[in-house]
């Protein structure tokens, strides 16, 4: 991104380098103010625009209040400027296997947390007996903004934050909470330059939101069983590992349920989506969370989600195609829960 009164230099270094150049997006402050819709809906919380955290935690507190005995509040951890990571658990009968989403570990990616929250209505809403039955099979553990720093400052000062905010000796703030957790961290795809946009942190676990959401996870691995993390963008349904192209004890489970959960989303509205585990189908990058779900915490079904789109509107997607894109991905996740709840013999975990 090139701001323009630095444009003409910028293509003088270019020209110079012989470096061949193409435009992506030619006004990104465009895309800025026209990605929210220009009255802003009358409902208290929908799908139709982005929220802000306290909007999002003020509708999971009345979640809690409207199915009492069925959703209890969670914190899955907290933040460097003091923020907890909230989140809210779906149980409808005891002894479920669990089932975790998360939203928002990057800052900007807005759509991902509001797929999780979309997700996590129809989970209480949906007359569709698939879905139905498929709530309350699992437990659900559902953390929209796993980012909350970040995510707030996406809607106080920069759209296009990525990091968490944390501070330490260099001039840039922040670590990659996706390139932070402790499993062959640091081994590819990760920077250690703090002002990198993938700088991993300086220490595993560095960062306060991974190391205590870990905890969290840690605290119910028992029984958890499928982990569902939602990214932007690129269109591409993944599995670990991002550390190493060696493949997953699991692979030729995961691939083959991969496609089958792509198929089921094209079905929708066309949107075409790539397979394959994080090495493969994207780049090598190591520290990610469904790399550490995986291997330390041994949950079989683990898989992440970069959601729309490919490049037009990049992570800002206009708010108007949250719900296709919600919806889409729903069905792509009844795929997986579905094959989760018909094989749980097979797994260790039930
Ligand atoms: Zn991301």
């Amino acid at each position: 991104m090139v701001p323009s009164h630095m444009l003409p230099r910028f293509n003088e270094i270019l020209a110079s380098l012989s470096l061949k150049s193409e435009v992506y997006i030619s006004n990104v402050q465009h895309l800025i103010d026209t990605e929210r819709p220009k009255v802003r809906p009358r409902a208290d919380f929908g799908w139709t625009d982005y929220y802000t955290l306290d909007e999002i935690y003020a509708w999971l507190d009345s979640l809690v209040e409207k199915y009492p005995g069925v959703v209890t509040p969670i914190v899955g951890g907290e933040s460097y400027e003091g923020r907890q990571i909230r989140g809210v658990k779906v149980s409808y009968k005891t002894g479920n296997p669990g089932v975790a989403l998360e939203g928002g570990i990057h800052a900007r990616e807005w759509i991902s947390s509001a797929t999780a929250t979309y997700i996590l209505n129809k989970l209480l809403t949906s007359e569709d007996p698939v879905i139905k039955d498929l709530a309350q099979s699992f437990d659900y553990y559902v953390f929209p903004v796993t980012n909350p720093d970040g995510y707030v400052y996406t809607h106080t000062t920069d759209r296009t934050w990525r990091k968490t905010r944390s501070q330490s000796n260099s001039a840039c703030y922040g670590a990659d909470p996706n390139r932070n957790w402790d499993f062959h961290w640091m081994e590819a795809g990760a920077s250690s330059s703090p002002c990198s946009d993938s700088y991993a942190g300086a220490s595993p676990f560095s960062e306060i939101e991974t190391r205590t959401l870990a905890n969290y996870l840690r605290s119910i691995s028992d029984t958890l069983l499928v982990y569902l993390d939602f990214h932007s963008y690129s269109q591409l349904l993944m599995f670990p590992y991002g550390h190493s192209q060696d493949h997953v004890s699991n692979y030729d489970v995961l691939y083959p349920l991969g496609l089958e959960a792509a198929a089921a989303l094209a079905k929708n509205n066309g949107t075409r989506y790539e397979v394959g585990s994080i090495y493969d189908a994207i780049y090598p990058a190591s520290g990610g969370s469904i790399d550490w779900v995986r291997g330390v915490l041994d949950t079989p079904y683990s898989y992440v989600w970069e959601l729309r789109d490919t490049g037009r509107y990049g992570f800002l997607l206009p708010a108007s195609q949250i719900i296709d894109t919600a919806e889409e991905t729903l069905s792509s996740a009844v795929v997986i829960l579905s094959h989760a709840k018909s094989n749980l013999r097979v797994n260790k975990k039930q």
